[in-house]
């Protein structure tokens, strides 16, 4: 209850000072200023739930023969490293310390170096909500500083978020310390739309599966599959949505994307969608660098969203992640093979489905290889539910109950109430 009243004391006052972080996010990543305050408001969430949850941590009571009985407890790991990526900085280190915290733990918080300093006001939160000296701490570095914290003896666990090339390089050096590893890694996840779906509804999800972050999202559904009967009033609706999304200032109310998080990686975005038009895609719109009007944003890292058909799965802009505002489009004719074709990826971390057909929505995303799926909606992730990814897209949970077995491990005590009977 202690650890409880302490969390719901920094959820407090994260909402106290929710413009002032929401601009610093903002003001370090890029992202319009309307998605930082959403990630602020599912930050203090985060921590008001495992606020709920942490007396509830317990362990079980089992009887046994002769009034012998054992039990279980739940115990805490020790200290549990976090690394972070530089899309979600600040609800990165809210997912990952609040079940941490929740659970006895003390972490140690790596942000990305593109995105410093959200974290560190978080510490500043946790130290004024009364959270121990130590108990959060926040250390800054790149690659060097990471691989120091996951290979440190001291350290219980390692909590990554980040790519699939670098969760590879921290399971193997958590692996010589025998060290447990939540993976949150990258994606290259599917939507599969159908003719019978509420075409407007599809095509709100479409956007917002692409397009929110500029595309700086692990879990974006990237290759959209239209069944092919309403290919063509889908792709133009698409289309027209896309090109009315405002891009610009982030910090002003009404922009809706943002610049990317900086000049190698919207370089990288651009090269794809051109070595997508050399494979054969259409560009139906956007794919550009994009300079704003005001003089002030003229050297930030803006580009405009971009919608790809004549897409097929060959194709590299379908096979890798971009995380990049850049949607392909993949007609497909039946069930069956549009499943086969979604599941044809190394990558397991969402996936969605937009139909009227009840059975079908269930035996599709039953079928999905995601550890996260959505029915008539994508990109919605309450704090209350377990997100995470199967395949290549990483393993453990953050969120949810399931955080707790992640961030505890089980000691198991049996009590003996009568004498020992020795085989010697
Ligand atoms: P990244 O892998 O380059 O870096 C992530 C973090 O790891 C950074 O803090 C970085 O400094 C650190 N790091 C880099 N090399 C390291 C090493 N050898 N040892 C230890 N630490 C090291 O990823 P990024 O470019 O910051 O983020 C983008 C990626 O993150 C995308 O692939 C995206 O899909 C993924 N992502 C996944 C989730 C999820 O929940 N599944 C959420 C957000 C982002």
């Amino acid at each position: 209850m202690e650890r409880s009243s302490t969390l719901l004391k920094a959820a407090r006052i994260i909402q106290e000072q929710r413009e002032e972080i929401a601009t610093m996010e903002t003001i370090n990543n890029g992202k319009p200023i309307f998605e930082a305050r959403m990630d602020v408001d599912t930050s203090w969430q985060c921590l008001q739930y495992y606020a709920g949850l942490a007396g509830s941590i317990a362990g079980q009571h089992t009887q046994l023969p002769g009034g012998s009985f054992a039990y279980t407890r739940r115990e805490p790991l020790g200290v549990c490293v976090g690394i972070g990526a530089w899309n979600y900085p600040f609800q990165i280190a809210c997912w990952k310390s609040a079940p941490a915290l929740a659970c006895g733990n003390a972490m140690v918080f790596k942000p990305s170096p593109c995105t410093p300093i959200s974290a560190v006001m978080l510490s500043e939160i946790y130290s004024q909500a009364g959270v121990p000296r130590g108990l959060f701490s926040v250390v800054q570095g790149g690659a060097a500083t990471g691989q120091f914290l996951c290979q440190h003896p001291s350290v219980a666990k390692v909590s990554f978020t980040g790519s699939v090339s670098t969760g590879i390089k921290i399971m193997e050096m958590a692996s010589h310390g025998v060290k447990p590893v939540t993976l949150e890694l990258g994606g290259k996840s599917p939507l599969l739309v159908f003719s019978d779906c509420v075409l407007e509804n599809a095509v709100k999800g479409a956007l917002m599966a692409n397009f929110l972050s500029q595309g700086e999202v692990c879990s974006n559904g990237t290759r959209v599959f239209v069944q092919r009967d309403i290919l063509h009033a889908f792709t133009k609706e698409v289309v027209t949505q896309t090109q009315k999304i405002k891009i610009g200032d982030p910090l002003l109310n009404d922009t809706r994307m943002g610049a990317l998080i900086n000049h190698p990686h919207l370089k990288r975005v651009l090269s794809f969608v051109a070595q997508a038009k050399e494979q054969g895609a259409e560009v139906l719109c956007g794919g550009e660098a994009y300079v704003p009007d005001d003089p002030k944003l003229s050297s930030g890292f803006y580009m405009s969203p971009c919608v790809l058909g004549n897409c097929e799965d060959s194709m590299t802009c379908v096979k890798e992640e971009i995380f990049g505002p850049v949607m392909s489009i993949l007609p497909f004719d039946t069930e069956e093979e549009a499943l086969g074709r979604a599941n044809s990826t190394c990558f397991g971390l969402a996936g969605g489905v937009f139909t009227r057909d009840l059975q079908r929505a269930h035996r599709v995303v039953a079928g999905l290889q995601a550890g996260t799926c959505f029915i008539n909606n994508y990109n919605v992730t309450p704090v209350e539910l377990p997100f995470g990814g199967y395949k290549m897209s990483g393993f453990g949970r953050e969120n949810g109950r399931a955080a707790i077995a992640y961030y505890s491990q089980l000691k198991t005590v049996y009590v003996e109430m009568g004498n020992v009977e020795s085989v010697f």
